[in-house]
């Protein structure tokens, strides 16, 4: 059987009195890619912590292979702290060249200038940026930098590599790049992967396994369009449920308050023309994304938030669908399901 790197253990973080994680079980093996995915504030980012050792955790137990590491201090797990690297969010970069960007934390390590050069000249490889060396970082695109920074991260030859939300902040072609490096990645140099993303298809496309959380515990399957709200109730005794960029959905609700909802993606319809039905629900969106899934097409839909569609390949076709195009989604309010 494979190795298992983490086992996790009846886990729980409070902050403000809430319990915002709350794991009874997990583990992870050697060499695997895992995705932890979810909402916003679902707890994705406090699990990665905990397990990168930046946060601890308030009840339960973590073992690094068989050794203990739950509230050890810093000293005590400088060995770990070695073995494992996190690649943030918003990755930094000196205003150095990509070369002394990537081996700053060689140089700290004292590893002999020899093996520093092989080291960077294989990260830069994986990440596909072996002609970038002498390029200034500020001159860099978005996507070049993360791949920098993931460089950065390989050269220290982790055993662990963490990445948190690694695809937010770039565009889709650089999307598809840092996506094929995590593959490469695992493949080349077997480095464990975990990874967060808020992205599901994502997840599915690159990991061996998907942990998905919802209000930090863990669920079998975290369903399309699931999003975290508000539910109001307005005058006319109708209730709605207000979500990111002031969206709001016509909703079928007892109660108010804060609220997780998913949309079937099946249950939404597509039209050029406004859809004149009993629906309440309707947004003119942009398609930003295609994605055929055998005789199904998924589309990524900005309408202010992206929304998942899914149609058969027949009335893709027959709507002469493209990238950019503007359509009016339409679903009913009983087809917003409430958690
Ligand atoms: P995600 O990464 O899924 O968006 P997080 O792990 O960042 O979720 O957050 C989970 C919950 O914990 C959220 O309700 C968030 O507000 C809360 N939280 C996270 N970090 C802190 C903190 N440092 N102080 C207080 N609350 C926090």
């Amino acid at each position: 059987m494979d190795k298992l790197i983490f086992k996790v253990r009846d886990l729980k973080k409070v902050y403000n009195n809430k319990i915002v994680l709350d794991v009874d079980n997990l583990n992870f093996q050697e060499g695997k890619i895992y995705a932890i995915v979810g909402p916003n504030g679902s707890g994705k980012t406090t699990l990665l912590n905990i397990l990168n050792l930046l946060e601890k955790a308030d009840e339960g137990q973590i073992f690094f292979y068989d050794q203990e590491i739950t509230n050890k201090s810093n000293s005590d797990t400088l060995e770990i702290r070695r073995k494992i690297t996190l690649v943030n969010q918003d990755p930094f970069l000196f205003h150095s060249t990509v070369y002394d960007n990537i081996a700053y934390g060689l140089k700290i390590r004292s590893i002999p200038p020899k093996v520093q050069k092989s080291r960077i000249r294989s990260a830069l490889n994986i990440v596909g940026l072996s002609g970038f060396k002498d390029r200034k970082a500020n001159q860099l695109s978005g996507g070049e930098a993360q791949r920098v920074v993931i460089a950065r991260a390989l050269v220290i030859e982790p055993e662990i590599l963490f990445l948190d939300e690694p695809t937010t902040s770039i565009d889709q072609k650089h999307i598809d790049v840092v996506e094929r490096v995590i593959k490469k990645i695992k493949k080349e140099i077997k480095t464990t992967v975990i990874f967060t993303t808020h992205d599901l298809s994502q997840a599915y496309r690159l990991a061996d396994e998907v942990i998905s959380l919802l209000d930090g515990k863990i669920i079998k399957q975290v369903p399309e369009n699931l999003l975290r709200g508000e539910i109001i109730e307005e005058e006319d005794n109708l209730k709605w449920f207000k979500t990111a960029g002031n969206i709001k959905f016509a909703i079928v609700s007892e109660k108010v308050g804060l609220a997780y909802i998913s949309i079937d993606p099946r249950d939404i319809i597509l039209s050029y023309e406004q859809f004149q039905s009993s629906a309440r629900n309707s947004f003119l969106g942009k398609i930003t994304k295609i994605i055929e899934q055998n005789h199904l097409v998924k589309l990524e839909i900005d309408i202010g938030i992206p929304l998942v569609v899914i149609i058969t390949r027949e009335s893709f076709f027959k709507m002469n669908l493209n990238l950019g195009s503007k359509v009016y989604l339409t679903f009913k309010a009983s087809a917003v399901k409430l958690y």
